[in-house]
C-alpha cells in the first residue's frame, strides 16, 4: 500500500526540503544562525529534524534530487504485501496484509544518537538507474548555484533483522493504514480538457458509470460554453463499497472554441497553480491541519480531436505548457469514428509528435506492485496511450447482456470492450491502479516543483518573479526564504493577514450597519408618512361626522318647534303630564297591593292557616 509510505513522506517532507534548498549566497553564516535561533524551539520539542542538522551538513541540493530522496525514503519503508480483494461487484481492490517481520533495533542496542538527517542515510548511496519519468526531466531544468561539498556523516549502522519468537501484532498497521484511509475517504481531481462537442462529459459519465453531468442540474461543458475559457469545479461524492470518493471535475468550457485561441490555457494554468498556491499557504501556516484538503488537480485528460492528421497546434501548444504542472494523459476522442488502422497510425504520430515536441504527459509506471499477470496486464495497458476511447450514456441490451455503447446500423461500438476502444484501459489505469501513483506524483513532482519555484523566487515561466523589494538577488532569495522558513516571520505575516482580516471584516460589518440604519430609518419614515395620513383620514371622518350630527340636531330642533308650533304644546308641558300619570300610577298600584294584602290576612284567620 503506497499511502503509509506516502503519509510518512509527506509529514517529513517540508522540513527536509529546507536543507536541501539553502541558497550559497555570501552572507550565508549569517543566515543560517537566524535559522538556527528560529529552529531551536522546534529542536527542543523534537519536531524538526532539519534543524539539529549543523549548517554545514545540509548541502543545498538541485532540485532534480527530490524525487530520488523521495524514492529512497519510499524505499527505507518496509515493502507491504499486496493481496487483491475481490468486492461483492466484482472489482479488485488492493487491500495490503504486510507480514514483514522486520523490526529496529530495541534502544539499548542502537547506534549512539546522532543528528537525524532528513533522509534516512541507511539506503544504499549509489542509485539504481531507473528509466526516467517524463517529470523527471523538467526538474533538471532549474538551474542552482554551485553546491557546497558534503562533509562526512557518522555512519548509522543499519538495524539487523530478527526473527521473532510469536504473533506481536503489528502486522495489523497496514490494516489499521487501511481502515483509517477508508473512514477518511479519498479526494481526487480530474481535469478535462478539450475542445467542446468532443465527448468529454460522457466520457466522465462512462468513467464512473453515473450522471456525474446530469443534463438539468448540471449540464455538460458545451451547453455552458463561454467567449472566453472559464474554468469550473463540480464536486460529487461517489461510494463504492463503503469507500467514499470525493471526485472534483474540472472543465473548462470554451477551451478552444474561439476564433483566436492564443493563450487560452492562460486560466488552466492560473487555475493548476493556484491550487497549488492554497496548498502551499495550508501547509506553511503556523497553526496548520495535519492534512490540508487537497484540491489540486491529479490528472488532466487531454482531448484530441479524431482527425487523423496528428496534434493541431493548440494541443501542441496546451500540452507543452501544462505538462510539467500536471498529469496530462491524451486521450483520442470519438475513436468509433476510426477504423482499427486510422486509429494505430493516428497515435503513431501522436506519439511521435510528442516526442518531437518534447511534450511530457503522464508516464504509467510499469511497475504498480503487482506480480505476474497484474503485471502483464499492467504493460499490455499501458502500450495504448494515447487511449482512443468511446463514450456512451445509453445501456444496450444485446443477447441478454447490459452493454454501455453507441449503436449504429452497422453494429454497436461497445464502450467497455477492449477490442472495440481504450475505455477500459482508461478506467483501469487512471481510477484502478494508477490513481494513487497520479496523487503521488502531483505531490512530490509537480507539487514540488511548484513550491521550489516559488521559494526561488521564480514564476511559472521558470523566470525570476520580479515582485517589490524581493527581486532575485541574494538579498531577496533570502528574504523569500526568510519569509517562508522563519516561524516569527510566517507568525508575523499571518497576523498581518489576520488583523487585515478583522480590518476588512469590521469595514464589512460596519457598512452592514450603516445600511441597516438607513434601511430602518427609511422603514421609520415611511411609518410615520403612513400614520400622519391616517391621522389625517381619521380626522376628516371625524369632522364629517360632526357636521353630519350638527345638520342633525338643528333639523330635529326645526322638527320639535314645528310640532309644538301645531300641537299649542311645549315639550316641557308633556313631560310634566306624563310624570303626573306615572305618579298616579304608583298611587293606584300601592292601594291595590295593600288591598289584596288585606284580603289574604283576613282569609287565613278564617281558615286557620297562618302565613
Ligand atoms: P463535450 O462538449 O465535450 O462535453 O461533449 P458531449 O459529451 O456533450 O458530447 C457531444 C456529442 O458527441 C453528443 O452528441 C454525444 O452523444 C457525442 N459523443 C460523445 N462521445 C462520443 C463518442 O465516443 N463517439 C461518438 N461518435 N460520439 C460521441
Amino acid at each position: 500500500m503506497t499511502s503509509l509510505s506516502d503519509s510518512l513522506v509527506n509529514r517529513s517532507r517540508s522540513r527536509p526540503v529546507l536543507s536541501r534548498y539553502k541558497p550559497n549566497i555570501g552572507n550565508l553564516d549569517q543566515l543560517q544562525s537566524k535559522r538556527e535561533l528560529f529552529f531551536k524551539s522546534d529542536t527542543v520539542s523534537g519536531g524538526g529534524v532539519s534543524a539539529s542538522v549543523p549548517p554545514s551538513a545540509a548541502p543545498p541540493a538541485p532540485p532534480s534530487t527530490l524525487k530520488d530522496a523521495l524514492s529512497k525514503r519510499s524505499a527505507t519503508l518496509p515493502e507491504p504485501q499486496e493481496t487483491n480483494h475481490v468486492e461483492a461487484n466484482g472489482i479488485a481492490t488492493k487491500h495490503s496484509n504486510s507480514v514483514s517481520v522486520d523490526v529496529s533495533k530495541p534502544p539499548s542496542t542502537a547506534p549512539p544518537p546522532t543528528p537525524a538527517p532528513p533522509v534516512p542515510i541507511s539506503a544504499p548511496p549509489a542509485p539504481v538507474p531507473t528509466p526516467l519519468r517524463s517529470t523527471e526531466n523538467i526538474m533538471k531544468k532549474a538551474e542552482h548555484p554551485p553546491v557546497a561539498p558534503k562533509p562526512d556523516l557518522p555512519k548509522i549502522e543499519k538495524p539487523k533483522t530478527k526473527e521473532l519468537d510469536g504473533y506481536v501484532g503489528f502486522a495489523n498497521l497496514p490494516n489499521q493504514v487501511y481502515r483509517k484511509a477508508v473512514k477518511k475517504g479519498f479526494e481526487f481531481t480530474l481535469m478535462v480538457v478539450g475542445e467542446s462537442g468532443l465527448g468529454k462529459s460522457t466520457l466522465i459519465n462512462s468513467l464512473f458509470l453515473t450522471e456525474v453531468y446530469d443534463k438539468d442540474k448540471h449540464p455538460g461543458p458545451s451547453l455552458r460554453v463561454k467567449k472566453t475559457v472559464g474554468v469550473e469545479t463540480s464536486v460529487v461524492l461517489l461510494k463504492e463499497n463503503g469507500v467514499n470518493l470525493t471526485l472534483t471535475i474540472v472543465d473548462t468550457p470554451g477551451f478552444g472554441d474561439a476564433v483566436d485561441n492564443s493563450n487560452c490555457w492562460q486560466p488552466i494554468i492560473d487555475f493548476v497553480e493556484s491550487k497549488y498556491e492554497e496548498f502551499l499557504n495550508a501547509e506553511s501556516r503556523v497553526a496548520r491541519k495535519a492534512a490540508p484538503p487537497d484540491t489540486r488537480v491529479h490528472c488532466c485528460l487531454y482531448f484530441i480531436a479524431p482527425s487523423g492528421h496528428g496534434l493541431k497546434p493548440l494541443d501542441v501548444e496546451f500540452m507543452q505548457r501544462l505538462g510539467d504542472k500536471v498529469n496530462i494523459i491524451p486521450v483520442i476522442a470519438k475513436a468509433d469514428t476510426m477504423t482499427p488502422e486510422e486509429c494505430k497510425d493516428f497515435k503513431e504520430q501522436i506519439m511521435k509528435e510528442i516526442g518531437q515536441h518534447k511534450i511530457k504527459i503522464y508516464d504509467f509506471p510499469e511497475s504498480t506492485g503487482e506480480e505476474g499477470d497484474g503485471a502483464d496486464v499492467t504493460k499490455s495497458l499501458r502500450a495504448r496511450v494515447p487511449f482512443a476511447v468511446v463514450g456512451a450514456n445509453t445501456v444496450i441490451e444485446q443477447d441478454g447482456r447490459r452493454i454501455r455503447g453507441r449503436k449504429y446500423p452497422w453494429g454497436i461500438a461497445e464502450v467497455e470492450n477492449l477490442e472495440h476502444c481504450d475505455f477500459l484501459a482508461l478506467r483501469n489505469m487512471v481510477i484502478r491502479t494508477h490513481l494513487q501513483d497520479l496523487k503521488d506524483v502531483t505531490s512530490s513532482v509537480h507539487y514540488e516543483n511548484y513550491r521550489c519555484r516559488k521559494l526561488a523566487g521564480l514564476s511559472h515561466d521558470g523566470k525570476p518573479h520580479r515582485t517589490n523589494s524581493n527581486n532575485l538577488c541574494p538579498q531577496g532569495l533570502m528574504n523569500s526564504f526568510m519569509t517562508v522558513w522563519n516561524p516569527l516571520a510566517q507568525m508575523e505575516e499571518e497576523k498581518r493577514e489576520h488583523d487585515l482580516k478583522m480590518e476588512k471584516m469590521e469595514s464589512e460589518m460596519e457598512q452592514i450597519f450603516q445600511t441597516k440604519v438607513r434601511d430602518k430609518r427609511a422603514k421609520l419614515k415611511e411609518s410615520e408618512a403612513e400614520l400622519a395620513r391616517r391621522h389625517e383620514a381619521t380626522r376628516r371622518a371625524l369632522e364629517a361626522q360632526a357636521r353630519e350630527l350638527d345638520e342633525r340636531q338643528r333639523a330635529l330642533n326645526a322638527e320639535r318647534a314645528a310640532w309644538e308650533r301645531d300641537t299649542g304644546l311645549s315639550l316641557d308641558d308633556l313631560r310634566r303630564r306624563s310624570l303626573e300619570a306615572n305618579s298616579k300610577e304608583t298611587v293606584d298600584g300601592k292601594e291595590k297591593k295593600d288591598k289584596k294584602k288585606k284580603d289574604w290576612s283576613f282569609k287565613s284567620v278564617a281558615t286557620g292557616i297562618s302565613i
